[in-house]
């Protein structure tokens, strides 16, 4: 009974490591960020958290002993609060440098439109080139 409880629990559990995962990959914007080092630290820091709820899980399913539960969860902390901290300072350095690419490309797709806009020879309002008649005025825009 115990070994089914247990395997109902397991798979839950992956099913939560799982999830994250997936859900990251959908909203990370991977043409901004490199994933190099910082995707590798990411899969390391999944593997560390995995192992920690794996050995919580067994520690409550009576397979391992209070000290020996307490002894591996500190070395595996330990290797988590390396790997936490690596990542945190490639976010931080590669956050001002996504910033100004977001900025720079948000330059680019609004100087587009502002180029292609007609203006109103009668009040002076731009109006897109698809527009005949003035948006703000009702007059003929001439070509
Ligand atoms: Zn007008």
């Amino acid at each position: 009974m115990i070994y089914l409880f247990c395997g109902i629990l397991s798979s839950a559990v992956l099913g939560a490591i799982c999830i994250p995962l997936f859900k990251k990959e959908d909203t990370l914007e991977s043409a901004i960020i490199e994933e190099t080092q910082w995707d590798l630290l990411q899969r390391k820091k999944e593997v560390i958290l995995g192992n920690i709820q794996d050995l919580d899980f067994e520690h409550k399913c009576g397979k391992l002993s209070d000290e020996d539960h307490q002894r591996i969860r500190n070395e595996m902390s330990a290797e988590a609060a390396v790997v936490l901290q690596e990542i945190e300072t490639i976010e931080s350095a590669k956050d001002l440098d996504a910033l100004i690419r977001r900025e720079v490309s948000a330059r680019k797709t609004k100087s587009k439109p502002a180029s292609s806009t007609t203006s109103c020879s009668s009040c002076g309002a731009s109006n897109p080139p698809s527009n005949k008649f003035c948006a703000e005025c009702g007059a003929k825009i001439k070509r």
